[in-house]
């Protein structure tokens, strides 16, 4: 489908136009990189009034649950194990530690770019357990995947996966029906690029809401508005994938394909929605030796969150960071008590670093 190019102040003009008169619409997105954009380029401010924008559970690190993180200090406090993860899950607080305290008392923690360097890190340390903790969606779950296979070709026993990974469908299906308030839904781009677009389709086929598939430029975040408030104005419920240039139809065939010769569905848990069926990943039978939660004993005695902390109702668009007693005062980027304040693709921090909601 080929698609009008506007300039913004077009797209601005004609979301106005198209929303006048329409009551309070409200349209959510769940990506992080969407969360952070939106408020950085002030997306809202060239929005009407009456449509707002709220976040969902798109931000990876913020809806592992605490559980999850209890069990990754759990595991990096073990001697003899290097624990290897993405440098936003060192600070999520779990009671009175985080990873990054435990590094501070001296255990060996360290800050990868790539599951792959937790590779190389098993094979210099043949004495040593090496362990990954993988979290995400499905755009990050295919490397850990490649990571897997690859440890299991070249015979590496000594590594394995904390797996914390979930899908997105499921989590969409399982929040917009249980009677929330969201009149569309913005999809996130990078996700799609990977499941493809008409993994989406369910939106509007059975949820019966307007959606787009989104990129992530300033541009491409109002044209998928725009597109969105046409249908809502026109009554259409469709699901229209507005960022053809990284996303097709049917996605990656070759990342899903390793995915799943490697992971299969589960229920899970995700901070704020509950477990949700189907929406996990976990090693196959086959793979099950890489499966940290299996290899090691899991103390999970302290899951507590910050009092006061509202992330698990932001991350069901129930709440938005400012209504929170802690933003800002007890709880910044420097010093986060809550997820969503440590991720850079969190809410409270997208929030503090370029505004509240207009
Ligand atoms: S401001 Fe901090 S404490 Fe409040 S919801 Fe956000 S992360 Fe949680």
């Amino acid at each position: 489908m080929k698609y009008k190019k506007y300039k913004i102040e077009e797209i601005k003009k004609n979301i106005a136009e198209l929303a006048e008169g329409m009551g309070q619409l409200t349209i959510m997105e769940v990506c992080g990189t969407h969360t952070t954009n939106i408020r950085k380029y002030g997306i809202q401010e060239l929005l009407p009034d009456n449509i707002r924008l709220i976040s969902g559970p798109g931000c990876p690190v913020c809806v592992t649950p605490q559980k999850d993180i209890a069990a990754a200090i759990s595991i990096a406090d073990q001697d003899d194990v290097i624990f290897t993860c993405f440098g936003d899950m060192m600070r999520v607080p779990c009671g009175d530690t985080s990873l990054y305290s435990l590094y501070e008392r001296g255990k060996d923690i360290r800050i990868i770019t790539s599951p792959m360097d937790a590779l190389r890190i098993a094979q210099d340390n043949p004495g040593r357990q090496v362990v990954y903790f993988g979290i995400g969606f499905e755009t990050t779950a295919p490397l850990t995947a490649a990571l897997i296979e690859s440890a299991d070709e070249w015979g590496v026993q000594n590594l394995s996966v904390l797996c914390a990974h979930k899908t997105i469908p499921q989590a969409i299906m399982q929040l917009l029906k249980s009677g929330s308030n969201i009149d569309a839904l913005m999809c996130p781009g990078h996700v799609a690029s990977i499941i493809g677009a008409d993994a989406f389709s369910f939106v509007a086929n059975e949820l019966m809401l307007p959606a787009a598939v989104a990129g992530f430029e300033a541009y491409d975040i109002m044209a998928a508005l725009l597109c969105i408030v046409r249908m809502l104005r026109k009554g259409e419920r469709k699901c229209v994938n507005m960022y053809p240039r990284a996303v097709t139809e049917y996605g990656n065939r070759e990342a899903l394909s390793l995915l799943y010769k490697v992971f299969e569905p589960c229920d899970t848990l995700w901070r704020g929605l509950g477990e949700i069926k189907g929406s996990g990943l976990r090693l196959k039978e086959r793979y099950r030796k890489f499966d940290a939660a299996h290899k090691f004993v899991l103390h999970l005695d302290d899951i507590r969150e910050a009092e006061g902390c509202l992330c698990a109702r932001i991350l069901c668009g129930k709440s938005i960071p400012t209504d929170c007693v802690n933003f800002g005062r007890g709880c910044t980027p420097d010093r986060p008590m809550g997820a969503c304040m440590v991720s850079s693709e969190g809410s409270c921090a997208a929030y503090y670093r370029y505004g509240g909601e207009k």
